[in-house]
């Protein structure tokens, strides 16, 4: 058994953090491949490391007592680490190179990439596993397009022979040399990558809570954790706003059926979330997750025989297309049609889009509508479930919300409704209450 862990900053804030991390890797042997992140927030209106990093950066340019100012404080937070664990382990070499590229301005990505590098080197040295710098294995091409392939290759090359390694998260290289990061988050992404590589059993991410929860905590007051979930489930939710995992972290364990699961690094005990390709485990309660977002608006369009009107939606559709706008949902009547759009995105090109659609479609009646949340209630049992949507849109009329638009997918997996922006938080908390607290 072989497993990925990674660890998030928050995970790696401090020198007790890191011991909580030595002893969850100590607990398990088969948690061969570490993947840290830059040092965290310790506190809540502290500074991440990598933030620092870039402010230091940019103070390199012109700002020399700003540069030594950032640049001191960033050595203090690894040597804070350092004297914490009580390993002998200096960096002094690694800063003195790292002053230089700032100075030399060798890129603002490489400067960001320092913060999961010089952890990596901590965390090597505390667990005695071996240091592999990811600019030599995470390969991207001229373009600065991640190369699948080639990073696959080189990761296996790399790690095949040794018993336990660390390897930074977040960042890579050219071919060249040139150093890349994947955007913000992105050691998700490097843990992914080296998992689906290496063909591991699990991919172990450890955050700073027990899994994804079935809603935002800034809803409703400490909300269940999902116990399993699948890739489909988990991505109607992210795409609905809710976050634990980078998105783009999906594809390399997706890809190799590796399951992810989700722990909690203060509080090792708690199982977390396990995300899977598929599952015969029932959901606990019928639905997975709620989530949902804020500021949209709805185009309402109407034109008397519209049903017979061959290419009617395509031409509406197609004037969006000429203003590279997306659209969410288009809920259908007999005689009309509504696109629910992002509204800042629809509001910078509202006039061109209407005079399109009266150009290409000739309506009866357009209305527009704005200050709209869609809420997605998500769950793979709602497929084998009577009554969901009954429990919703009772939940919903209990709580005295008005539903102003309804949508089920064909997968049966999601159930999404469009409600005003100022009932989105009630809403959640009325469909929260009656599948989970309830537990009908
Ligand atoms: N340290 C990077 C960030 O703050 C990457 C990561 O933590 O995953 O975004």
């Amino acid at each position: 058994m072989k497993k990925v862990v990674k660890f998030g900053g928050s995970s790696l804030a401090s020198a007790d953090q890191f011991k909580k991390v030595g002893q969850i890797i100590r607990a398990d042997e088969s948690r061969r491949y570490v993947v840290p992140s830059a040092p965290g927030k310790r506190f809540s209106n502290d500074t991440k490391v990598t933030d620092l990093l870039y402010a230091c950066y940019r103070a390199a340019k012109e700002e020399e007592g700003k540069f030594q100012e950032i640049l001191t404080e960033i050595k203090n937070r690894y040597q804070e680490i350092i004297d914490g664990l009580g390993i002998e382990l200096s960096l002094a070499e690694d800063f003195k190179v790292v002053e230089e590229n700032f100075r030399s301005q060798v890129g603002q990505e490489y400067a960001a990439s320092r913060g999961e590098y010089l952890n990596g080197k901590i965390m090597a040295a505390y667990l005695g596993f071996t240091f592999v710098d990811p600019a030599e294995i995470i390969r991207f091409d001229g373009n600065g397009k991640f190369d699948g392939e080639i990073t696959e290759a080189l990761v296996v090359k790399k790690l095949k022979d040794l018993d336990a390694a660390v390897i930074p998260g977040f960042y890579g290289a050219k071919e060249d040399g040139t150093i890349k990061t994947f955007s913000r988050g992105g050691s998700d992404i490097t843990g992914s990558i080296i998992a689906g590589a290496m063909d591991v059993d699990l991919y172990e991410n450890w955050t700073d809570v027990s899994g994804f929860m079935v809603t935002d905590p800034r809803i409703v007051k400490n909300p269940q954790a999902i116990d399993t979930i699948t890739y489909r489930e988990l991505r109607e939710l992210s795409y609905m706003g809710a976050t634990v995992l980078h998105e783009d972290a999906i594809f390399p364990v997706r890809k190799a059926g590796i399951p992810i699961n989700i722990r909690n690094t203060n509080a090792p005990e708690d199982p977390g979330t396990m995300i899977v390709e598929d599952t015969c485990k029932k959901p606990k309660y019928t639905i997975t997750g709620i989530a949902g977002k804020k500021e949209f608006c709805s185009l309402f369009i109407e034109k008397s025989m519209m049903n017979s009107e061959i290419g009617f939606g395509r031409k509406v559709l197609q004037v969006l297309e000429e203003q590279g706008i997306s659209f969410e949902h288009v809920p259908s009547g007999i005689d009309t049609m509504t696109l629910f759009i992002h509204q800042e995105e629809f509001a910078e090109k509202e006039q061109q889009v209407i005079s399109g659609i009266h150009r290409a479609v000739n309506p009866d009646y357009m209305e527009l509508e704005s200050d709209l949340a869609l809420i997605a209630v998500v769950g793979r049992g709602m497929r084998s479930t009577r009554g969901t949507a009954a429990r919703i849109f009772a939940a919903l009329a209990h709580a005295n919300i008005n539903v102003k638009m309804i949508d089920q997918g064909s997968s049966e997996l999601n159930v999404i409704v469009g409600v005003r922006n100022e009932d989105f938080e009630p809403a959640i908390k009325a469909i929260y209450d009656i599948f989970v607290e309830t537990q009908i």
